[in-house]
């Protein structure tokens, strides 16, 4: 469904993705793991193209991007409405309800009437578990709650894939659970995925492949027993280790 061909993307002289190969088939949920600069956000930020890559080629569902030549921005549009994003803050509208943050984009886009907007927001907010603060302010809820609110925004634009930047690691250890729970319940649902985590014992258990990155590169790649359990590059193991350490 996505198939990413020798992308590279550099911030000036800094080459941050080095040629990256990878796809993701339909239903299929994929943990992206590794050190600290190693690319992951960048990579996330590039299949959404809130960055737009140096080179290499992008396809998704019927759309096919190849970058370093002029680019439509009509051709932008379409490979952003494929996925859905969730980063590591949250980034609800502080002046909005926990409703109106899920159905006032999409409202805006006006492919749809409000009142289905609204129901299809209220059905989002009963899957992630929040339907009975709909009508709060983000500051009124803990940051899981409000994670989980994210989710479900993404949610209601229908992605064909969603993507996740460390959804958890801006939360308190007792907060964490819950949006896991979530994500794994999407999972669970056939909901494709991207997810870059420091979980490990949740990628293992969630994720049909893990890819392991380190320094622009994609360096190890399999299902959890082989990258986690087993891995074979000597990079991964340190990774793992140090993981073990904190
Ligand atoms: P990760 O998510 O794995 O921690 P990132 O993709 O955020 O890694 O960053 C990879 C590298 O790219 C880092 O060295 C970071 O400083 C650099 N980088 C990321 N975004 C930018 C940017 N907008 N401008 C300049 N450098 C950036
Ligand atoms: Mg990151």
């Amino acid at each position: 469904m996505i198939e990413v061909q020798a992308l590279k993307k550099s911030f000036g002289p800094t080459e941050v993705l080095k040629s990256i190969d990878f796809q993701v088939n339909k239903g299929e949920v994929i943990a992206l793991i590794g050190p600290s600069g190693s690319g992951k956000t960048t990579l996330l930020r590039c299949l959404n193209l809130l960055e737009t890559p140096d080179a290499g080629s992008i396809s998704i569902g019927t759309s096919a991007l190849t970058f370093g030549t002029d680019i439509k921005k009509a051709d932008i549009k379409k490979i952003r409405q494929y996925s859905g994003m969730v980063f590591q803050g949250f980034h609800l509208f502080p002046h909005k309800t926990v409703l109106e943050n899920l159905y006032t984009a999409p409202v805006a886009l006006k492919r749809n009437s409000k009142q289905t907007l609204i129901e299809k927001s209220e059905a989002m907010l009963e899957k992630v578990g929040m339907i009975e603060h709909k009508h709060k302010y983000p500051d009124a809820l803990s940051g899981g709650q409000q994670q989980r609110v994210a989710i479900a925004r993404a949610l209601v634009m229908e992605p064909e894939v969603m993507l996740f930047d460390e959804p958890t690691s801006a939360l308190d250890p007792q907060l964490v659970r819950g949006v896991l729970k979530v994500i794994e319940g999407l999972a669970n649902e056939g909901q494709t995925m991207v997810i870059v985590t420091h979980e490990m014992n949740f990628a293992k258990r969630v994720a049909d492949k893990i890819i392991f990155m380190d320094e622009g590169y994609i360096v190890e790649e399999g299902n959890g027993d082989q990258v986690i359990t087993n891995p074979q590059e000597e990079r991964t193991k340190s990774f793992l280790s140090l993981l073990e350490e904190e």
